[in-house]
């Protein structure tokens, strides 16, 4: 089953807040219905975003069970340890490290420091035989990756190697076996791709973060561990190669071979500083030699996307220093103990050409009409409005994005309401400042406001206390941060409407008010006939009754002199045929 890219979205967790895009160095993600997603062919994987994502909605992918499925099964399993796990496990020792990932299942555990000094040693060799005059290392995938695509030029200065942990994988299969697996621990997302694009090298590329699962999942406790003789690093222990997660480490190795007197060495750590420092290089004649170590994470592997250390980085980095052995000046330049050459090929990013009139187009669809509209504010994740305007011209952005717009639309049309809205709306702090309101509510409360108004249209600032003459409503609102309305609220001769919310709790309220004096006045005349025309028909249903009552007693005298007249006729009739009757 082919493998999901290393870096994933959990769409549902993402928060809009394009703090990923912010930090992406080559604007790999693509936002879609307010969703920002990794863009697989445009990224480097330095895995700045997961590292960046306040909700921690990009993930890397764990690959867990696949390892554990590798443990499981018949291949004996080594790791390749990177030389930072000393800042991300401070507490515990290396023969403690050891034990625990053996308990793991791994049949050995290895430096991938020792990759390292192979390919230090090679480095030395290419410049001792006068390589080119720029060489730029490759022990960062994610800063390859991003020569390879975006700066597709300088990839012939790349160094012809394989990264220093193909270059460990390539050494352990020489000394193990090639049918070995061979499993990567480290702080890095683009060694993920590493092991993807050579499945034959290794096996899979584990992050700290994976680790410390794994370890959760079985129960160990590195630090606790209590290491036997078997706990030692394969084939041997590292030696200066352990300096390479910090900057200058790669170079300070590099540098002690004899014969680079003449080279500058230099590092440029984050994608940003390698881009501003290599830009246009090409172009020049160097005047003498020149290594770069290129790091993608700021500060180095140390401070890679998966580490948890969150200590001052002069501290990990003095971790990682005092681990490592030191270099040994002059050591003679010889060649790597395995084969590690690899030559890298350009692999450039379709990077479209826009016209100017494109340009204009979507700028004004984020009410960008002219150059003073474009104030760079770098709120949508891009440095400037035409980066965004790239960006949707791309279908990589949407005009949403642009918060300085939104903000601006929001703006005029709250303005529109509060202009339009035939009521008195004032928005106040929690000291009842007046943060802003309408000119009908000015005109609500005399003259005098009026002319502060005027003044000062919206009266920012303005104590509420001396305008509103129910301001004990506003400060409960305040307070119990519920709801307030009156229908009919009198004060002296007039009549308000009134509602207070909350904007925001405690913080700011706002308040509608309707002078309803005029109505309330009709209300009262029209109460005032309605209880006239009450009282009047009420005299008529008493009349009514008494009349109904009048009748109702005639009545009842004639229907009863009625009955009884029949009834007695009734008894004569009845007397009269019974005497007939009888014999
Ligand atoms: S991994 Fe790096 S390049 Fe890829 S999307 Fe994230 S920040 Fe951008
Ligand atoms: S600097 Fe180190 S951790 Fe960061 S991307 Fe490069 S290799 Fe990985």
């Amino acid at each position: 089953m082919p493998k999901h890219y290393p870096i994933y979205t959990i769409e549902t967790e993402c928060q809009d807040c394009y703090r990923c895009l912010r930090q992406c160095p080559v604007k790999a993600i693509q936002v879609e219905g307010g969703r920002a997603t990794v863009v697989p062919e445009l990224c480097i994987a330095c895995g700045q975003c997961v590292a960046a994502c306040p909700s921690h909605a990009k993930q890397v992918r764990s690959d867990m069970f696949g390892v554990f499925k590798l443990l499981r099964g018949s291949r004996p399993t080594y790791v390749s340890l990177a030389p930072s796990w000393v800042t991300e496990f401070p507490d515990t020792s290396p023969q403690s490290m050891i034990a625990a990932l053996r308990r793991l299942g791994f049949s050995g555990v290895s430096e991938t420091a020792l990759g390292a000094q192979e390919v230090s040693a090679a480095v030395a060799q290419t410049l001792s035989q006068g390589g080119p005059r720029l060489l730029l290392s490759t022990a960062c995938p994610a800063a390859v990756d991003f020569i390879r695509g975006y700066m597709p030029e300088l990839v012939p200065n790349l160094t012809p190697l394989l990264s220093p942990l193909l270059s460990h994988c390539r050494m352990l299969r020489r000394a193990y076996g090639p049918q070995i697996g061979v499993v990567f621990f480290g702080p890095c997302v683009a060694k993920k791709t590493e092991a993807d694009n050579h499945p034959g090298l290794l096996d899979a590329a584990m992050t700290y973060t994976d680790l410390r699962a794994m370890l959760r999942e079985d129960g160990i406790n590195p630090a606790s561990l209590v290491p036997g003789p078997a706990d030692v690093f394969m084939p041997q222990p590292a030696r200066d190669g352990a300096l390479y997660p910090i900057e200058g480490g790669m170079s300070d190795t590099v540098k002690a071979y004899a014969g680079n007197a003449q080279v500058c060495f230099t590092t440029l750590s984050g994608i940003a500083t390698i881009e501003a420092a290599l830009q246009g290089i090409q172009n020049h004649v160097l005047p003498r030699p020149v290594f770069v170590e290129m790091l993608a994470c700021v500060g180095g592997c140390v401070r890679g996307p998966c580490v948890s250390s969150n200590r001052p980085r002069l501290l990990d980095q003095l971790d990682v220093f005092n681990r490592a052995a030191k270099p040994v000046p002059d050591t003679p330049v010889r060649p790597a103990v395995v084969a590690i050459s690899e030559r890298k090929n350009p692999s450039p990013v379709d990077i479209p050409v826009y016209s100017e009139d494109q340009y204009v187009k979507v700028l004004r669809l984020i009410g960008k009409f002219g150059p003073e509209d474009e104030i760079n504010c770098g709120g949508c994740g891009h440095e400037s409005c035409r980066g965004l305007a790239r960006a949707m011209l791309e279908g990589m952005a949407e005009p949403s994005m642009c918060v300085h717009f939104l903000r601006k639309r929001a703006t005029r049309k709250a303005n529109t309401l509060l202009r339009c809205i035939p009521a008195g709306v004032v928005i106040a702090d929690a000291k009842l400042h007046i943060i802003e309101c309408n000119e009908h509510f000015a005109r609500l409360f005399g003259e005098d406001t009026l002319m502060a108004y005027e003044a000062s249209p919206g009266m920012e600032g303005a104590t509420l206390e001396k305008i509103v003459p129910f301001i004990g409503l506003f400060r409960r609102a305040l307070e119990t941060e519920t709801d307030i309305h009156r229908d009919a609220l009198r004060q002296d001769d007039r009549v308000f409407s009134v509602t207070i919310f909350t904007i925001e709790p405690r913080n700011v309220i706002g308040g509608v008010i309707f002078d309803v004096t005029g109505s309330e006045l009709r209300r009262d005349e029209i109460a005032q006939r309605a209880r006239e025309i009450i009282r009047k028909n009420l005299e008529t249903v008493q009349e009514i009754a008494c009349r109904l009552g009048e009748n109702m007693a005639d009545t009842e005298i004639l229907l009863r002199s009625l009955a009884e007249g029949f009834s007695s006729g009734a008894r004569t009739i009845a007397e009269k045929d019974l005497r007939g009757r009888r014999p």
